[in-house]
């Protein structure tokens, strides 16, 4: 009993979980010296609990490593340790040879030497000296028992030990591991760096393909730098260890299995990594330089946001290397970087990430700063967004844009301090040591393959030259830079360790850089490894050349609905249905009887088990998405009696399409990004992202405006995402009103996307299907209802679903004879059925209603074809619209309006008057405009 309080009390408790490593730390420096910790922690400590007759506890660590040692020391010790009670803390050096070891682990890598410009302050550890565990160098020749230190001795003399954790802790590598709480993962990484004293034997070969990597970074630069002087290139010099990095991860990727890697990566290096690792022909490069373009990527875009795909060979065989496209808002990518290998995992029905690697590599000042990196760690673990862990790049150049003070761009120690949040293993390494860089890149990725989590490598490395080459970094870093201007070059570094190991000769060297120069000089591929593109995992080519009024037939019979009707109703006797749910899924039976007409779940649902029947797959993420915000889905069901889930649409048919349906982490920038990186890397399913309320999609506007609006146009790439976005002026207040149609109206253009506003289920039902059966791949906007999802007026047939077409435009419905209307309202959503509605109140017969349900690519043939030749003598045509006048469709797509009215009609606005605020917060205020906008469009 007094167990399960204990537990339950330590499982709620804050010093748990992530917590307990860096309570437990916090309070060994407490044990040593009670004031080096705050004083908020001191008094809890003060009022831990006493055992009576102890004055001070003794520190866990070296409790725990005492037992370790006397465990490795076997049963005779153990025996002896048994019979004298203090012997439980042993001789005292060898309890503090123990905390010596723990100390190097938990501060090792505050003493590495990690700057390659020898300018970082290191703040001097006392954990690190002997003389603070009361030892000297009078103790070296005395040997101790190391505990767990997994050097492969049980015991060491003190001066070897020393001399190992320092070789070990503090030398080009800083390991920072001691914040994961699991056990396993902990001793897995010691053994890893341990036993090696962080430094591998490295053969001649892979030394010499290191040099390589580094002749081609540095190549390529100096290349670039002398034939386009003064062009924007963000070079990669300083960081050049990134190129044999890479390589190395790839290749040692691909020795493990995986099939396909998708690197992200800002503007830093960029070109670098496009030829020098991705093999793109560096003549193509050159051309862009010189003004030259592919004439079939539409508007384009700089160099250095460009993508690239093709092939790598392998020890493992050759595998798919795909670079994203990506704007300047640096960190944005990895969250599309993750939904894209999240669709090729599920492609290749690989659960556990094996399979595809996601790379991301961040800036320092950016990694630090920008919070959609704090969202992707969130979303990491996750089961709608995990892919078995992202292997992170950190090109720390140390200094962010021009920013000269650590104590100006971030308020931790480290620019990774981030990571910790999943308890991710952080590798600071100097990148002057390819070698040390090498090793913790083959140490990352295997431990991300282990453990299918994420794990950090702080490349610590400098910037040779300005934010970009125009740029004059003395104005800002004068220090910084004289120091630089004086550092030789990587490549020298290493050549000359290498030509001083024997391992090369000077002249080899020297024939290695004119092969490399000459390649450039003839525009050849530079990557030994590249091979053209046949790995890849999907094909793109049925969706290409295709615009959204392409022919598809997408009709279904009304067995065929009654069918699915069926199986979207069907769940296990067992399962237990709340009783609201349990209320509406009778309904959606009668609805199947045709009992009753199909309300929007009903008809939504319908579609995506349609879709699923024909095999294709549907991912559909969002805060509240499976229940739905406003508790109309419910496509997952949960169980009232053992709180189970339960998805009808997983059951349609036995070969039917994926169905996920994923309630989301609470974020809206990496959802949208991530769904955008699943759906450009899968036209073959059905990606819906929905947002809680239509207004929360901007804070994912960078993701809207710089991939989704304007990805097509710069890059060539498609894209399918739905974003479902709930719209509607029911008096919600400003924040609940608006979708801000007026902003995804207002970026149409080339017919970039869909922007639509559906009013009928039949209409949900058909708009869904025409996104997942039609061969074209574009965003589709979505101005999804609330109050709508139960209206009255709202409903649909089965039959009016059957003929399989989204209808652009809705004319007249009710019995209003053409010759009789003398004003034609044109309006879109939820304020049909208000005008519709009082209209009928009003007995009036001479205003025609037209819906126009797909405000973008605006349907000039339908309009012309079902409304205005039918009110060809009609000169008076209003739009009205419930948003205000500065908002909604009004200004944004008023040309269309004017373009389909008749010759001579006059075009007038009904709808609330301009406002900063989509809408206003008092509901009899919101009354009283919807009236007035209703009455002003109807009244003659
Ligand atoms: P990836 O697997 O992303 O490297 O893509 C391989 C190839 O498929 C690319 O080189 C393109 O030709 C094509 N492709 C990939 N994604 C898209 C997309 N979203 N739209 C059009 N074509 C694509």
């Amino acid at each position: 009993m007094q167990q399960s309080v204990m537990k339950a009390w330590w499982d709620s408790s804050h010093m748990a979980g992530g917590n307990a490593a860096y309570i437990e730390e916090l309070y060994e420096a407490y044990l040593e010296d009670a004031n080096s910790v705050s004083q908020q922690w001191r008094s809890i400590f003060d009022n831990l609990p006493k055992v009576e007759g102890v004055e001070l506890d003794t520190n866990h660590s070296v409790i725990r490593e005492q037992f370790k040692a006397m465990a490795a020391l076997g049963p005779a010790a153990r025996a002896g340790a048994s019979q004298s009670a203090p012997a439980a803390v042993g001789d005292d050096k060898q309890v503090k040879v123990l905390q010596l070891i723990n100390a190097y682990r938990f501060r090792g890598h505050q003493h590495a030497n990690l700057d390659p410009l020898d300018l970082w302050k290191q703040e001097r550890v006392r954990d690190l000296e002997l003389s603070h565990h009361s030892l000297a160098e009078k103790d070296f020749d005395t040997r101790f028992n190391v505990g767990s230190y997994a050097i492969g001795e049980e015991s060491m003399t003190l001066k070897d030990l020393f001399a190992s954790l320092n070789r070990t802790y503090c030398g080009s590598i800083g390991s920072e591991y001691m914040h994961i709480t699991d056990t396993e993962q902990k001793r897995w990484l010691q053994q890893r760096i341990e036993s090696v004293e962080a430094k591998p034997q490295i053969s001649r070969d892979e030394k010499v393909s290191i040099l390589k990597g580094l002749i081609a970074a540095d190549g390529m630069e100096k290349y670039l730098g002398a034939k386009f002087p003064g062009a924007k290139r963000f070079s990669l010099e300083g960081g050049d260890s990134l190129v044999p990095m890479l390589k190395g991860l790839i290749s040692h990727a691909g020795a493990q299995g995986a099939k396909e890697v998708v690197v992200g990566m800002a503007h830093r290096g960029r070109l670098n990594v496009l030829v020098n690792v991705l093999g793109k022909n560096p003549s193509v490069l050159f051309d862009e330089f010189s003004g030259k373009h592919d004439e079939s990527l539409g508007a384009g875009d700089v160099k250095y946001h460009a993508g690239y795909s093709s092939d790598f060979a392998t020890p493992g065989g050759n595998l798919h290397l795909a670079l994203a496209f990506n704007p300047s808002h640096l960190e944005i990518v990895n969250p599309v970087v993750m939904g894209s290998v999240r669709a090729r995992l599920d492609r290749r029905n690989c659960q556990d990430g094996s399979a595809v690697l996601p790379i991301t590599i961040h800036g320092d000042s950016a990694i630090a700063g920008q919070g959609v990196v704090q969202e992707t760690f969130n979303m990491s673990q996750t089961r709608g967004f995990q892919v078995g862990g992202t292997v992170r790049i950190v090109i720390n150049n140390q200094v962010g844009f021009t920013t000269s003070k650590i104590e100006d761009t971030r308020s931790t120690q480290y620019c990774t301090d981030i990571a910790k949040m999943v308890q991710a293993p952080i590798f600071h390494v100097n990148s002057d040591d390819p070698e040390a860089v090498l090793f913790v890149t083959k140490l990352a990725l295997d431990y991300r393959n282990t453990f299918k989590r994420d794990v950090v490598i702080d490349l610590v490395c400098y910037r040779r030259h300005g934010h970009n080459e125009a740029d004059e970094p003395n104005a800002t870093q004068p220090l910084m830079y004289q120091k630089i201007k004086k550092h030789p070059v990587p490549r020298l570094i290493y050549a000359q360790q290498l030509i001083a190991e024997g391992v090369i000769e000077e002249h080899e060297v020297e024939k290695l850089i004119s092969e490399y120069r000459a390649a450039l000089d003839h525009g050849a591929c530079v990557v030994e490894e590249w091979r053209p593109m046949t790995e890849h995992s999907v094909d793109w080519t049925p969706y290409l050349g295709h615009d959204w009024d392409v022919e598809y037939d997408a009709t279904i019979s009304k067995e065929r609905l009654i069918e699915l009707g069926k199986a979207i109703t069907s769940y296990p006797e067992t399962h237990q249905l709340q009783s609201r749910v349990k209320k509406l899924y009778g309904d959606r039976e009668a609805m199947v009887a045709g009992e009753k007409l199909l309300d929007w779940g009903m008809a939504e649902n319908l579609a995506y088990a349609d879709i699923v029947s024909r095999g294709t797959g549907i991912r559909m993420t969002g805060q509240d998405s499976g229940r739905g915000t406003f508790f109309h889905r419910h496509a997952v069901i949960h169980s009232q009696a053992d709180g189970q889930d339960y998805m009808p649409l997983q059951h349609i048919d036995s070969e039917q399409g994926r169905m996920e349906i994923y309630d989301s982490v609470l974020s809206e920038a990496a959802v949208v990004a991530f769904e955008f990186g699943y759906a450009t890397a899968e036209p073959g399913t059905l990606t819906i992202w929905e947002a809680q309320f239509g207004d929360f999609a901007n804070g994912a506007q960078v993701v809207i405006d710089q991939f989704l609006s304007s990805g097509e146009a710069k890059w060539g790439r498609l894209c399918g995402l739905t974003m479902l976005l709930p719209h509607g002026y029911e008096g919600q207040g400003p924040e609940h009103s608006s979708a801000r149609l007026e902003r995804f109206l207002q970026m149409c253009a080339d017919h970039n996307w869909q922007v639509v506003v559906p009013s009928t289920p039949a209409q949900v039902f058909n708009m869904l299907r025409r996104q997942a059966i039609r061969p074209m791949r574009r965003p589709l906007i979505v101005m999804s209802p609330k109050s709508l999802l139960r209206h009255p007026l709202a409903v649909s047939s089965l039959d009016e679903l059957t003929d399989g077409i989204f209808h652009n435009v809705i004319d007249e419905v009710d019995e209003i004879k053409p010759a009789d209307v003398k004003r034609v309202v044109m309006c879109s959503g939820k304020v049909y059925y208000d005008l519709l509605e009082q209209r009928r109140k009003n007995e009036q017969t001479d205003v025609a209603i037209v819906r126009i349900e797909q405000l973008y690519p605006f349907p000039h043939a339908e309009m012309a074809e079902t409304v205005v030749n039918k009110y060809k003598h009609v000169k008076d045509w209003v739009w009205c619209q419930e948003e205000p006048q500065n908002q909604g469709a009004w200004y944004c797509s008023q040309h269309h309006f004017w373009s389909s009215i008749p010759d001579g009609a006059k075009l007038t606005y009904a709808g609330r008057a301009a406002s900063a605020s989509p809408a206003v917060g008092y509901n009899a205020i919101h009354n009283q405009q919807q009236k007035a906008l209703v009455d002003d469009a109807l009244t003659l």
